[in-house]
């Protein structure tokens, strides 16, 4: 099975079948900390989910990571024609400093959580809105709430690895 399709098999399961801890606890039921990798119990998917997700996730994005520096690298040994016929490297944005470039607050932040496509940022309850100048903004709880731009989030992003269903204040 393809990556993106066992992590999305999985998103699913995660989202359709499992219990919350609190459910479990007061079901008498162990709970993801009770429980390690491979067993089963009442809970279903979500003790090894729990466990194997997070890892799906950065295997993803690293994938992802590679295969930019690859292209970043085929762009770079590019050639086009000049004006007298000759050649020269292609011209693009910077691509060396593109790359070396430090990440943006969200950057290290998907890095770390990850996207998750079945669910919208909208949806979870990290997920609040700010007014400012009588206008709204969303933030996210666990990325941190600044009040620049650079912090803003959209109801329509896709999830992270942190999502937590039930939006609280929109
Ligand atoms: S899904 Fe992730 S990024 Fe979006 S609001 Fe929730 S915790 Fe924040």
């Amino acid at each position: 099975m393809q990556l993106n399709n066992l992590i999305e098999a999985m998103e699913k399961g995660m989202k359709k079948r499992d219990l919350s801890d609190n459910y479990l606890r007061t079901d008498g039921c162990p709970t993801r900390e009770e429980i390690g990798i491979g067993e089963y119990a009442y809970g279903i998917t979500m003790v090894p989910c729990e466990w194997v997700y997070p890892f799906l996730i950065e295997l993803k994005n690293r994938r992802i990571d590679e295969n930019s520096e690859l292209l970043i690298k085929k762009m770079q040994s590019m050639e086009q024609y000049t004006i007298d016929g000759g050649t020269e490297k292609l011209k693009f944005v910077d691509n060396e400093k593109l790359a070396h470039r430090p990440l943006t607050i969200k950057e290290k932040f998907r890095k770390l959580y990850g996207i998750n496509e079945s669910v919208k940022c909208g949806d979870c309850k990290h997920c609040i809105r700010v007014n400012t100048n009588n206008k709204n903004y969303y933030k996210c709880e666990v990325m941190g709430i600044t009040s620049s731009a650079a912090t803003d989030i959209r109801l329509k992003d896709y999830g992270c690895s942190e999502y937590r269903e039930g939006n609280k204040s929109i």
